[in-house]
């Protein structure tokens, strides 16, 4: 039967994009985070996106009206008792993600289906944070998710089939194209695409070129839409770090290390576009 209602935990740029994506194949959502303020963070996220999409044509406003009317902030799990499907969408890290899926995993209906829209981390390891293995999948959308049409679906070890159709079907629903992947750091997106990032990130370090001429380079020598180091600052440093730690323990192999100049601007708070600061500044 198809999903009528979600949770998605996290209103962060993934989290306010499935969201939107979700409500507007008709599905209700619930849109959590830890306080009003990052909730309402979110739905100002949903209502730039459909704003823009109203100007360019692409939807009317009684749509835009009738799809924030599906989506409903909350701060806390009480409303994810009857949800049929939670995709989390929190910071990338293993203990956080394992917290909520075992907290989820007490609250929710004995079927509900936890999905995580983690970029690298271990599917198998997260289901181990709960008592229903079978029901824990990988759901890896694409930024910005309204957009791109990829989902990377990752079965952990116990996945079983039923789920992993489940939500084969809801990706095509939502529009997407499911690819499957096996569940390994990174899967196939990230394995591929972070150490390319972070091999541009060296580029600066290394002072062969400034992150203009990087993605200048990428962009009209290999046809990519956006330069690696651009693209970087739009996923945001602190998950392209994230990700390379995970690559990197997750193999053992050091060609996975993470560049120090990437290390350095996460601690220092320079997070990309959503702090106003990374490789370039955003007003
Ligand atoms: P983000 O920083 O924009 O948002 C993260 C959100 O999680 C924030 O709103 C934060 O308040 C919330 N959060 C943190 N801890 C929480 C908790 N305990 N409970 C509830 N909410 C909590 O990050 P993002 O870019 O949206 O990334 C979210 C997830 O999606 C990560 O796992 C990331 O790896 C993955 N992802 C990111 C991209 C990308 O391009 N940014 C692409 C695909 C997947």
């Amino acid at each position: 039967m198809a999903i009528q209602k979600a949770t998605v935990v996290g209103a962060g740029q993934m989290g306010s994009g499935i969201a939107q994506t979700l409500a507007h194949s008709g599905i209700e959502v619930t849109l959590y985070d830890l306080d009003r303020s990052a909730v309402d963070r979110g739905i100002k996220l949903i209502s730039t996106s459909l704003n823009r999409l109203v100007s360019r044509g692409k939807t009317t406003d009684e749509l835009r009206l009738q799809l924030l009317d599906r989506i409903i902030p909350a701060t806390d799990f009480d409303r994810t008792q009857d949800t049929e499907l939670v995709i989390e969408a929190v910071t990338e890290c293993m203990e956080t993600k394992q917290r909520i899926f075992a907290q989820l995993d007490q609250i929710c209906m004995p079927h509900t289906i936890l999905a995580s829209n983690t970029s690298s981390l271990s599917i198998t390891e997260l289901g181990s944070a709960t008592n229903r293995a079978p029901f824990v999948i990988g759901m890896h959308f694409m930024n910005p998710v309204p957009i791109m049409p990829l989902v990377e679906i990752i079965r952990g070890l116990e996945t079983s089939n039923e789920t992993f159709e489940r939500i084969q079907i809801l990706s095509q629903q939502l529009g997407k194209t499911p690819v499957e992947v096996k569940d390994f750091p990174g899967f196939v997106s990230n394995r591929i695409l972070m150490p390319m990032i972070n091999e541009a990130i060296f580029t600066v370090y290394e002072g062969v070129a400034e992150p203009e001429a990087v993605d200048q380079v990428m962009k009209l020598g290999m046809n990519h839409p956006m330069g690696p180091i651009a693209l970087a600052d739009f996923i945001g440093l602190d998950t392209c770090l994230a990700i390379m730690e995970t690559l990197y323990h997750g193999f053992g192999d050091s060609k996975y290390r993470p560049c120090p100049l990437l290390r350095k601007y996460v601690q220092a708070g320079w997070l990309g576009k959503k702090t106003g600061r990374g490789f370039y500044r955003y007003s």
